[in-house]
């Protein structure tokens, strides 16, 4: 187990206390909470926190370099390392659980005497250790304090509130949402009694902020187990409260294409996407496309339909994702995924219009998330994945559109140009002079200078409309044809 220096450094620093001259009392110190739990797993800490019986002002005066902020009494001391995780380091005073009259926030932070009142007020007993930093002997040594057990509960993989769970969940409603966090991200489960109080008082979370409970989701939506972490919620209640629209999929049959219900089919897409570590939008995505369904379901059994559920999908992702206050750019881009989910994939069927025209819908930026929905909606249907030389086909397509049209406005002259200089009117020898000179520049993209093009007017002005056209036609055709083997080759179709 291995204690940072500047973790080291600062544990000793509060110890020592050497602004304190006349009696050089020292304070007490100690890494505490979710770095201690992480390196108790073996895991790197995301951050480090400190807690202290020092108050902020004596913190302030040990470590000039910091910023307070004064809701907690945490000070946030800036460290010169060059590792993200302890760039700032927090040290908050030792605090008692207030009383919450709101369910969220306490109605008063008061500094407590004792590390033990202060590890009481944490939430779950595998966040409520303190690790010590004792120098015995001119060695470091480390002990663990633990009033609560746990240790215990580290090695049983579990999540059990401090305390009283009824009570503590009505202090602060979020720590059931947190109680699902931290189950889905440590890869643990939820003690019984804990589980059951959230069951019960799962509608309490309504009196939490849509920003706070965002946060929790997208620490949910990072892991691999996405999908246990949403089930979780569904299980404990919460979901309905959270995301009304995905438990209103629950034991919605579907018909002869499907095996699971919405629920599970979601669900399923999102484990696939999650596994695949495919990004944040497109898992979203996976858990929400499926979303309009209920709504647009007509019909039972085998041959019931879902007409426009991508549309209205759309629409509901749109809604709920501004309700939790995601960000516009992120929004856009998940309410894109969901409504183009149904996009023809099948390489026999997608025509050079349609790509084109779903390259238009899509735009070349999100094809590949689209595909990626695409994988992890098969996936979770129970279908074997889509053959991958069917998806390379679809990349393939998407980007022969995008190279189209080859365009006389890529040349260095124009119509005008060219009827200034053999001083004609408009006519269909000036377009078809245009298309030679635009096939031989993608021979020779030296050629593409206006010198050049002029001389090469004059020249051509000697020949016939007839003669123009062909040249130009067999030296476009065969261009293209050249390009479109470049892309086969780049996604090894044959
Ligand atoms: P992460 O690894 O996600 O940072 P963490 O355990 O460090 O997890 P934080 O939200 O950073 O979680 O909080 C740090 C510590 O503060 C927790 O370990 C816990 O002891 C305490 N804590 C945080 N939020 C609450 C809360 N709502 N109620 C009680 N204690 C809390
Ligand atoms: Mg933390």
């Amino acid at each position: 187990m291995t204690i940072p220096k500047e973790i080291n450094l600062i544990l000793e620093k509060l110890r020592k206390n050497p602004s304190n001259f006349s009696g050089r009392v020292g304070f007490e110190a100690y890494a505490v909470g979710g770095c201690v739990r992480d390196l108790l797993l073996n895991e790197k800490p995301k951050d480090w926190d400190i807690t202290t019986n020092a108050t902020p002002t004596q913190i302030r005066k040990l470590f000039p370099k910091n910023f307070y902020e004064n809701k907690f009494g945490t000070v946030s001391v800036i460290t010169d390392s060059k590792d993200e995780t302890l760039k700032i380091v927090e040290i908050t005073p030792y605090r008692l659980e207030g009383k919450y009259s709101d369910k969220r926030h306490p109605d008063e932070i008061k500094f407590a005497k004792k590390l033990e009142d202060d590890l009481a007020r944490r939430d779950f007993t595998v966040n409520a250790l303190a690790l010590k930093q004792k120098i015995k002997n001119k060695k470091q040594e480390t002990e663990i304090i633990d009033f609560f057990d746990g240790q215990k509960d580290l090695k049983k993989k579990i999540i059990r509130a401090v305390g009283d769970a009824n009570k503590r969940f009505e202090e602060d409603a979020l720590r059931m949402l947190r109680a699902v966090r931290f189950a889905c991200t440590l890869n643990f489960t939820i003690e019984e009694k804990t589980f059951m109080a959230i069951q019960k008082n799962a509608d309490w979370i309504q009196m939490i902020s849509n920003e706070r409970i965002r946060d929790e989701l997208i620490k949910i939506f990072e892991t691999e187990r996405a999908a246990y972490g949403i089930d979780l919620l569904r299980q404990t209640n919460l979901l309905k409260f959270i995301l009304p629209e995905i438990d209103k999929g629950v034991s919605v049959s579907q018909n002869k294409h499907h095996i699971y219900d919405i629920y599970e089919h979601s669900l399923r897409s999102l484990d696939e996407a999650a596994k695949h570590k495919f990004n944040l939008e497109v898992k979203v995505a996976s858990l929400f496309h499926d979303i309009g369904k209920p709504e647009t379901k007509q019909g039972e059994g085998p041959d019931s339909t879902f007409y426009n559920h991508d549309y209205v999908g759309a629409k509901f992702t749109d809604r709920v994702l501004k309700r939790l206050k995601f960000p516009n750019k992120f929004i856009d881009k998940v309410v894109l995924l969901v409504k183009n989910h149904m996009f023809v994939s099948d390489p026999e069927k997608l025509t050079d219009a349609g790509a084109r025209r779903l390259l238009k819908r899509v735009g070349r930026e999100n094809i590949i998330d689209l595909i990626n929905l695409r994988v992890a909606d098969r996936l979770g249907m129970g279908r074997p994945k889509e053959k991958p030389y069917r998806l390379r086909t679809i990349e393939y397509m998407i980007e022969k559109v995008s190279k189209d049209p080859i365009s006389a406005k890529m040349l260095k002259i124009n119509g005008n140009d060219i009827m200034k200089l053999l001083k004609i009117q408009p006519s269909p020898k000036v377009g078809a002079i245009l298309d030679v000179l635009l096939a031989e520049v993608i021979e020779e993209p030296k050629n593409n200078n206006k010198k050049y093009l002029e001389s090469r007017v004059l020249e051509l002005n000697e020949e016939n409309l007839e003669v123009l056209r062909k040249l130009a036609k067999g030296k476009i055709d065969e261009k293209k044809e050249e390009e479109d083997l470049k892309i086969r080759e780049k996604y090894w179709i044959k």
